[in-house]
């Protein structure tokens, strides 16, 4: 299958199929992306060296903490979080405290993974659950103010390990994927080492809470997205890591691993070809559909990029595959609409304002979708309650 980009005005990196519409992108003189540069910085780089660097990260840890945990992991229960609780619990013997940011959008596959992870590896476990109507209001917000539907679950994941961190006064922070991986912010070579309290909103959430305040938000409803001050973080010492810049990431093995030994479990995912990339959320095609009507492409090429980086794929079958699959409308934008009170016109309206420039005169293909969605695209809990209302449990 071969296939061209989809869009003849914009331009790509000669090795993947990422656009110069990506928000950051830097291209080297030859047209590569930096995520392409760091594909192969990563097989330049002594890992033994930096595993070294890891264990002494790890060593200092344990000792400052003494009695209280070694680490805070960020866990969604998606397949890194899942990999950071067996790295760093089963190979390094931490003694991490887990903590979920529930924006209430969890699958039923995602709530699997999530509690089989805990389980699996036994550990202590804090999670905040958003209260439905605020995440429907936050939902109707966000897509007017950032063009995507999901400021609710950025702005939370980067402000709840935070509180968290400073509340039980654990300074360490451990992710997953390196920045380098797939983005321009840092490369392999010169990774981030020091914690920005505002890196979550610079980069995805965009907006602070107090920005998102509006008639229909007020400053209270949007205290659980409010991050800790740089005086409390500097108290409790916060410091965080990337696991990706300190160890040979490889999300389709580490994946591959998981299903086998740890249970974990893909899904059907929409607007892309694999199934393994934020499976524990209905909302990631509609989320990845707002991009692709902002930027001129969605989750497929962006996995397509990845894929070729890897080998696995030529260019050529990336862009086709991204042809297929980025344009197509997703289920979940239904579920969305409904609870951000919103008809489909007033949808396309909003993104129609969001565009980029190099697309403003374009009209973008969308596609139907035919085919019926093997998850329930409806949150957990709504399905939860709806299927043993009528039941009786005893
Ligand atoms: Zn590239």
């Amino acid at each position: 299958m071969r296939g061209k980009p989809l869009f003849s005005n914009l331009q790509y990196c000669t090795r993947c199929c990422m656009p110069e519409t990506q928000e950051g992108i830097k291209f080297d003189e030859m047209g590569v992306c930096q995520a392409c540069q760091s594909a192969e910085q990563k097989i330049h780089i002594d890992w033994t060296k930096r595993e070294y660097k890891l264990r002494e990260i790890i060593k200092n840890a344990k000792s400052e903490a003494g009695s209280n945990y070694d680490c805070i992991i960020p866990i969604s229960g998606g397949k890194d979080s899942m990999f950071q609780l067996f790295v760093l619990v089963k190979e390094y013997g931490m003694k991490p405290l887990a903590v979920t940011f529930d924006y209430g959008w969890y699958s039923e596959t995602g709530t699997y993974n999530l509690i089989n992870c805990l389980e699996k590896f036994n550990v202590d476990h804090i999670k905040f659950s958003v209260n439905r109507e605020l995440i429907k209001r936050l939902a109707k917000r966000s897509l007017s103010c950032i063009g995507d539907s999901c400021w609710c679950c950025h702005a939370g994941l980067g402000a709840f390990p935070l509180k968290i961190a400073v509340k039980f006064n654990i300074p360490l922070l451990i992710w997953g994927e390196s920045i380098a991986e797939a983005s321009a912010r840092a490369t392999y070579f010169d990774p981030v080492r020091r914690y920005d309290r505002e890196y979550f909103t610079k980069v995805s959430a965009k907006l602070s809470a107090d920005e998102m305040i509006c008639d229909y938000l007020s400053e209270t409803d949007l205290n659980p997205f409010q991050i800790p001050s740089a005086e409390e973080c500097k108290r409790a010492g916060v410091y965080g890591i990337h696991l990706g810049d300190y160890m040979f990431w490889d999300e389709q093995r580490q994946t591959e691993f998981l299903v086998k030994h740890y249970d974990w479990k893909e899904s059907a995912m929409e607007g892309t070809y694999k199934s393994y990339k934020g499976v524990e959320c209905i909302m990631v095609g509609v989320h990845d559909f707002t991009c692709y009507l902002k930027r001129g492409y969605g989750r497929a090429s962006f996995h397509a990029s990845i894929d070729v980086r890897h080998g696995l794929l030529t260019r050529e079958e990336g862009f086709a595959l991204a042809r297929q699959h980025d344009p197509i409308r997703p289920h979940a934008l239904d579920y969305y609409l409904m609870a951000a009170g919103m008809d489909e016109d007033e949808f396309y309206k909003i993104m129609e304002k969001q565009k980029v420039l190099q697309l403003k005169n374009i009209e973008l293909p969308v596609y139907k979708n035919t085919e019926k969605h093997l998850e329930v695209l409806i949150p957990i809990g709504e399905q939860y309650v709806e299927k043993y209302k009528y039941c009786k449990m005893y």
